[in-house]
């Protein structure tokens, strides 16, 4: 079922603190049409092909990947990839039944919820935890789990976690991550205090290599 389907992948992180609870590899899809002003993932709005990868090629990956509790979803818009991210979890799951998922999505939980495509449906049950919303800067605010904007809400969809776990999650989990490979410091999470100072590094690191 679904071997045709690929999934549209932005960028990939084997392991982040930033995105769900515990340590989690994060897969940023390609595409979104939503245009929340002043997204920061302006980047991977694009629907144009970046990285097509197959649902097992990314369930092999994660099977090869040591100490991660679950894999999450972020972009782009997973929901606007709604087959090929759902068909990612199923291939996934059958390797690494004890994974959790995560995803989030600029649209609201009832807007998804109302959905007619069986792949939006599909993906849904197969969350533990959904950010949901789009984010508004008007609203926006640095110091909340998960999430950019105080409009947007984390639903539990299964009941692996729990809303009390969201105090020690506040504590472990950072508001943003940064990772140097050598040639830029790639960063994720919600934009905080540290952004906009590593943003003016990796320009001058790009200068640099530009110039010399
Ligand atoms: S839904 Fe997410 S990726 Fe899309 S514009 Fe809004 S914040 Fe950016």
């Amino acid at each position: 079922m679904g071997g045709d389907v690929l999934l549209n992948v932005a960028a990939t992180m084997s392991h982040s603190r930033a995105n769900g609870p515990g340590v989690r590899a994060v897969i940023w899809v390609q595409g979104c049409t939503i245009g929340c002003p002043g997204c920061y993932n302006a980047f991977t709005h694009a629907h144009k092909q970046k990285n097509l990868v197959s649902p097992q090629t990314i369930a092999e990956w994660v099977a090869g990947l040591d100490g991660i509790e679950g894999v999450s979803f972020s972009g782009g818009e997973p929901f606007e990839q709604a087959k090929a991210v759902w068909l990612t979890t199923q291939a996934i799951r059958r390797m690494n039944p004890s994974l959790t998922f995560f995803s989030y999505s600029g649209f609201d939980l009832d807007v998804l919820q109302q959905s007619r495509d069986e792949n939006v449906t599909g993906l849904l049950n197969e969350l533990d935890i959904l950010s949901a919303g789009p984010y508004m800067h008007s609203k926006r605010d640095s110091g909340l789990l998960w999430r950019g904007s105080s409009n947007q809400k984390l639903h539990y969809l299964s009941d692996v976690y729990s809303e009390s776990k969201e105090f020690e999650w506040s504590r472990s989990s950072p508001v943003e991550e940064f990772h140097f490979d050598g040639d830029v410091i790639h960063f994720t999470g919600f934009e905080g205090k540290g952004s906009k100072f590593m943003r003016a590094v990796n320009h001058e690191l790009k200068s640099l290599s530009t110039s010399g």
